[in-house]
């Protein structure tokens, strides 16, 4: 009977040959994506997070001195004993902060304290351990090596040297390293805006009541809790009911105030996905479907203009497309650099199943042995709708288009979450 019945290729398949590989999908999101390229100036205090516009030289060398990396005392490194200990008369101190060092004479050294400048005549540091202190004098043995325990002028970052490249994205070491220049503001990116909604008639808000068949919207609240985490304004567009003019509506209204829309659900080939059929009057639709599970479903395109993703309904999907192919893109246009995440290998504690024919994003939970060895396990139920393996889990088992079943014992590439979280 089964014969009889036309058999097409659909979302269930592990190898529909329609699928677009991830890395050519990505490499497709982002050859159609440009940075927005609005610059603004920010002050330090509102920095956090931003993308630099222009790169930062530093107005200033650091250090700005030449000075002391210990405590000890300051001495011309000629006058080290190559045998018999030395003597050297202390004619002076000199502290953190102080100005203009006196000199120090031929036979003398200087009692100087960690990053006070180098008095002149003086150009090594022997720390204060390594020296017998003689009332007026020091007693020094050998073994001193000239120009040690001293941090040059300039040595950190010379004057006009590149301090932050334009397109890092501000965090606390940049904030940090931007004030100790003496930089109180900077040119940035302006922030992305990002609008985005729910499609789908059985969803309700958290605080609604759900009856029969209905269910909450999750989608919305982890979209736009992973576009903070980018820096990006959101403009929520709410739930957009199943019908081709609210998402019509919806989208076009994203359109006019964002740069990017993003949509969850309704994308696949269902009867209520008008998704698609809305991008297909009013923009254009790049592709469709991605080998990739969780997430197969998955539309790219324009509408009016504005850059449109399209994510997979079910919760862990609609996370994974994001994680992997929408937040590249809104990296760029948002001017910052982006950079593939970090995968690292670690050992499957249990048997893996996987079919050849699209990447797969399994979640999992990483343990580190004595020696730092990482095994990992996997996390239960691999259901594209659970989303409570994200919260639970820790990282992606990363497995990739070609591969098939996994021993116990292999090797893995595992994502860790905590890259974006
Ligand atoms: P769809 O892609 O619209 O066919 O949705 C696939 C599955 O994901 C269905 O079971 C939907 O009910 C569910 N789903 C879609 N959107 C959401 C959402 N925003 N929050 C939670 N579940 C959703
Ligand atoms: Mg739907």
């Amino acid at each position: 009977m089964s014969e009889l019945v036309p058999r097409r290729p659909s979302c269930a398949d592990a190898d529909d040959p329609a699928s677009l590989p991830l890395d050519e999908a990505l490499r497709a999101v982002l050859a159609r994506v440009r940075p927005v390229a609005t610059v603004t100036r920010a002050g330090l205090a509102d920095a956090l997070g931003r993308v630099l516009a222009e790169p930062v030289r530093s107005p200033l060398d650091v250090p700005g001195h030449t000075n002391s990396a210990v405590d000890g005392y300051a001495l011309d490194g000629r006058a080290l004993p190559a045998g018999e200990p030395a003597r050297f008369e202390v004619v002076g101190e000199l502290r953190a902060g102080a100005a203009a060092p006196a000199r120090v004479p031929a036979g003398g050294c200087v009692r100087i304290m960690t990053g006070a400048p180098l008095p002149a005549g003086a150009d090594t540091v022997i720390m204060q351990e390594h020296a017998a202190r003689e009332g007026a004098w020091i007693r020094v043995g050998p073994g001193h090596r000239a120009g040690q325990n001293v941090r040059q002028a300039g040595e950190d970052l010379a004057r006009g040297q590149v301090a932050v490249a334009a397109g890092t994205r501000l965090g606390a070491a940049e904030l940090g390293l931007l004030a100790s220049l003496g930089v109180a503001e900077v040119a940035v990116q302006r922030r992305l805006r990002v609008a985005y909604g729910s499609t789908g008639d059985e969803l309700r808000s958290p605080g609604e009541p759900v009856a029969g068949g209905q269910i909450y919207d999750s989608n919305r609240f982890t979209l736009r809790a992973l576009l903070e985490g980018l820096d990006v304004e959101g403009v929520d567009l709410g739930i957009l009911s199943d019908t081709p003019e609210a998402v019509e509506d919806a989208l076009r209204q994203g359109a006019r105030h964002a740069d990017a829309i993003i949509t969850s659900g309704g994308v696949s080939v269902g009867e209520a996905d008008y998704v698609k059929t809305v991008l297909q009057r009013r923009g254009r639709i790049d592709f469709w479907k991605v080998a990739i599970k969780p997430g197969r479903p998955f539309a790219c395109g324009t509408l009016d203009g504005t850059a449109f993703f399209g994510l997979p309904g079910n919760p862990v999907a609609a996370m994974v497309t994001f994680l992997q192919l929408v937040r590249p893109a809104l990296t760029v246009m948002g001017g910052g650099r982006w950079r593939p995440p970090l995968r690292v290998r670690a050992r499957a504690a249990a048997p893996l199943r996987k079919r050849p024919g699209r990447t797969e994003f399994q979640r999992g939970v990483l343990e580190a042995g004595a020696d730092g060895t990482l095994t990992v396990r996997p996390w239960g139920p691999q259901g594209s709708g659970i989303l409570r393996s994200m919260s639970e889990a820790d990282c992606f088992v990363v497995l990739p288009h070609e591969a098939g079943p996994v021993e116990e014992g292999a090797e893995v590439l595992v994502e860790p979450f905590t890259q974006w979280c």
